[in-house]
């Protein structure tokens, strides 16, 4: 089998409103907007896959025909070799990746994680807040995720202050599973700048949330602070999260062999693509590390991660909520919402990825 096409979309859906997410500091998104992909073979085998974009669109289709055109897509490893330049000159290649195992699945006329020598499981959810609301909106927010049937929620937080809204949540549902991101791992810098913290503050932080029975404690230090990460690990008994945008494999084993997570995020379209964030996900296990990866960026990325967590028997499925951000708007490319039935999904489980692209939003 041959490539012999690569076709890019940008593809842009306005919000119902807006939202403030904390990883775009200052700059309210009212906007999806996305690259979508298609590598054409000649078998008449189509594989997508997609990544999160700026207005206006990044363009890198001609540099993927130069290193995919004439390549067998099952080739994965040599294709990985391949793409490890385009990290080098332009966007991330980890997304790309994911088309491969999309064209490998149809082949196979399997879903991808059959093809990685998994079974479909049911993976529970955790409802993602994506800005910081007073705790009276979260309060709120909880009451109606809980009577969408999901066990668990992640808030936000930006600053040591608003450890106070996860008091409050705490308080008002004792027997929720909580998850708290601080976001500082990494930001998108249009406007404005995160609030970075210290040391220190990130362990009082840490130290704060302690009492509050808390399942971790995500990015409270930059991404590539491995060594902060085991320190901070070692004086606190909250589970530190960590890894989801880290550039690469390699990036992500530095987080293992410092010992600087309990949880491992690495996103298979923004980290790793799917091979090595399932060989990732093993090492982590050998080592008691849960590998729980970020999903927050469009309908074909929460597939593909989908497909990899049922590989790596994930614990949590992160599913982004946050109104006017709903798994409408982020799956506005596919047919079909991948929705969450009673707090827990599915990865899709027709062959490869498992979602269609709506040729009505491509053709505009
Ligand atoms: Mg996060």
């Amino acid at each position: 089998m041959e490539i012999t096409g690569v076709d890019q979309y940008h593809l842009a859906r306005n919000l119902d409103g807006s939202f403030d997410p904390t990883w775009v500091p200052g700059y309210p998104q009212s906007r999806h907007e996305l690259e979508l992909f298609e590598i054409e073979t000649d078998a008449g085998i189509t594989g997508v896959t997609a990544s999160p974009s700026f207005p206006g669109g990044i363009d890198y289709g001609d540099t993927l025909r130069l290193l995919l055109l004439g390549e067998n897509p099952h080739d994965v490893s040599r294709i990985r070799r391949k793409l490890a330049s385009l990290d080098l000159l332009g966007p991330r290649p980890w997304h790309v990746e994911v088309a491969l195992w999309d064209i490998i699945g149809k082949d196979a006329g399997k879903p991808i994680y059959e093809v990685l020598g998994a079974m479909s499981r049911e993976i529970r959810c955790y409802a993602s807040t994506g800005e910081v609301k007073s705790a009276e909106e979260r309060i709120e927010y909880v009451e109606d995720r809980l009577a969408d049937g999901f066990e668990a929620v992640k808030l936000r937080i930006t600053s040591r202050e608003d450890i106070e809204i996860v008091r409050r949540v705490r308080e008002a549902f004792p027997d929720l599973t909580l998850m708290v991101d601080a976001n500082k791992g990494w930001a998108v810098r249009a406007v404005g700048e995160e609030e970075r913290w210290s040391f220190a503050e990130a362990l009082a932080v840490a130290r704060d949330l302690e009492p509050l029975d808390i399942a971790w404690l995500e990015e409270p230090l930059p991404r590539h602070d491995y060594r902060g990460y085991a320190r901070l690990r070692e004086r606190t008994d909250v589970p530190i999260a960590g890894g989801e945008f880290n550039d690469g494999p390699h990036e992500v084993r530095e987080l293992l062999r410092h010992g600087a997570v309990d949880v491992l995020q690495p996103d298979a379209m923004l980290a790793t693509g799917i091979q090595e964030g399932v060989n990732i996900a093993a090492s982590a296990r050998e080592r008691g590390v849960r590998f729980v990866p970020h999903t927050w960026t469009n309908g074909v990325g929460l597939a593909a991660n989908l497909h990899s967590m049922t590989a790596a028997r994930s614990p949590w499925c992160e599913f982004p909520i946050e109104p006017p951000w709903t798994a409408e708007v982020r799956d506005f490319p596919l047919t079909e919402t991948i929705a969450a039935e009673n707090g827990a999904v599915e990865a899709p489980s027709e062959p490869g990825l498992g979602v269609e692209i709506d040729r009505s939003v491509v053709g505009r």
